[in-house]
């Protein structure tokens, strides 16, 4: 069966791994560099150790190859594990299968529309058709499986009232912060002595924040406004700190970003969302629903990401209503997170249970939900989550492990020696 991997990210890379030592015959295409989205962030610190960030198996083969590796109780930042997936890559085992710069450009069925064969197997007779555009120019490629793994980091949320762009937000995007600025290095000159104003509560945003509150403590001139769409907890927290949470790194940062909420050094607006945005002479003007307008010289969206379907548009995929997450997997996170009192799992406050990520346990098949209408093909990684934050690569690890169980129809297929 061959098999194609989309997206050179961390789990499109373990898929790549994992598939190659199982003996399937792989190939995986990356748009960029391998790593490329990681890269994006890579000045940011990770809130899980290396320990968590590596596979048993790709941490096996390096060893065995004679590299040294940092330790596993250490976090490594977004640049040091883009590094590692250029490690795995060079692997012997890897190197000829990788195809960078190499974007996927369309995704169907040979020979089939997407209404043909309506949820019929019998779909997976015509192999899949990609076609691919790299240095060689536009390629058509066939397999007979497919795995996209291309993350949800180019597709950001808007910072409008409900979602959607806001007047003068589409024509402002490019001055926009969608992705994590590095406000203590290449970005400092943007962000030093001047005023910003950051949207939302997720970690993104958590991450942005307490980069500039290390600004505010050194000079009195840089001013940070922080509009969040809800309001606070009773006891003023706006990060719900889960004391299960496996990451300590994360319990900090949300920590932090409440102590940061109490401590008076930052205009918090609770309940408001931004309403308009209007930039003259390199200042933006951004109407608030609380009837106030805030000028600022930075403007940082931490409103999180979604997947982006393009590639499904052929394909017969439902995604779920509120999420956008691909098939039963969407479906199980959601009513997880409904049971833990969320819309999704962002950290925010309001979070009052225990959360029961599917692949954690409970009661689903994890081979089922890595299923999908369309036969033989996966969604893995951060997109499979559609608009929920909550993805770790360890859930990336499993459901590796569990795609090939499926390709490879071998239940007890387990390359990592039950070390997950
Ligand atoms: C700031 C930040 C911090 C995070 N910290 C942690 C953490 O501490 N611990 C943790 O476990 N998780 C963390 N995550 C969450 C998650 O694990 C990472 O986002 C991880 O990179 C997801 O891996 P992925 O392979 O699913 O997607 P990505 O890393 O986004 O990789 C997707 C790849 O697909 C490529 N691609 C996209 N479209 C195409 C196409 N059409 N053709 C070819 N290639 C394409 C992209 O260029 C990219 O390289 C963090 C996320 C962010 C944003």
């Amino acid at each position: 069966m061959k098999i194609a991997i989309i997206g050179g990210g961390p789990i499109g890379m373990e898929a790549l791994l994992y598939g190659a030592m199982a003996g399937a015959d792989v190939s995986l295409f990356e748009r960029g560099r391998i790593g490329e989205n990681v890269r994006r962030w890579g000045h940011v610190g990770l809130f899980t150790e290396w320990k968590r960030d590596r596979s048993p198996l790709g941490e096996r083969l390096l060893r065995e190859r004679g590299d040294a590796l940092p330790p596993g109780e250490t976090s490594p930042n977004g640049n040091q594990l883009a590094d590692y997936l250029i490690r795995l890559a060079s692997l012997p085992q890897l190197r000829t299968r990788i195809f960078s710069q190499t974007e996927v450009k369309s995704l169907t069925r040979e020979g089939l529309l997407k209404h043909d064969l309506w949820g019929d197997p019998a779909r997976a007779f015509a192999p899949f058709r990609l076609m691919t555009a790299g240095l060689g120019g536009e390629k058509v490629r066939h397999f007979d499986a497919v795995i996209d793994a291309t993350g949800v980091y180019f597709s950001p949320n808007w910072v409008g009232n409900g979602g959607a762009p806001c007047p003068g937000e589409l024509g402002l995007q490019r001055y926009i912060d969608y992705n994590i600025p590095d406000v203590n290095g290449v970005d400092m000159g943007r962000f030093q002595h001047k005023c910003t104003l950051v949207v939302g509560t997720g970690h993104s945003a958590a991450t942005t924040l307490l980069a500039l509150a290390d600004l505010l403590g050194s000079d009195s001139s840089t001013r940070l406004t922080w509009v969040v769409r809800r309001g606070a907890a009773k006891d003023g927290s706006l990060y719900y700190i889960d004391p299960k949470d496996i990451s300590s790194g994360r319990r900090q940062l949300g920590q932090r970003a409440n102590e940061l909420a109490q401590s008076g050094n930052v205009d918090l607006r609770l309940n408001t969302v931004v309403e308009r945005i209007e930039r003259r002479a390199n200042i933006f003007n951004v109407g608030l629903s609380d009837g106030t307008s805030v000028e600022c010289n930075n403007l940082v969206a931490g409103v999180g990401f979604r997947p982006d379907p393009t590639l499904w548009e052929e394909l017969q995929i439902s995604q779920h209503p509120a999420s956008g997450g691909p098939g039963e997997l969407a479906a199980a996170i959601m009513a997880s997170n409904k049971a833990a009192g969320v819309g999704l799992s962002t950290g925010y406050a309001e979070k009052t249970g225990e959360v029961n990520k599917p692949e954690a346990g409970g009661q689903h098949n994890p081979l089922d939900l890595l299923k999908l209408d369309e036969p033989n093909f996966y969604v893995l990684g951060i997109k499979s989550y559609g608009r929920d934050a909550g993805f770790l690569m360890q859930n990336g690890f499993r459901q590796v492990r569990d795609v090939y169980r499926i390709l490879c129809d071998n239940d007890g297929l387990d390359l990592y020696g039950s070390a997950l």
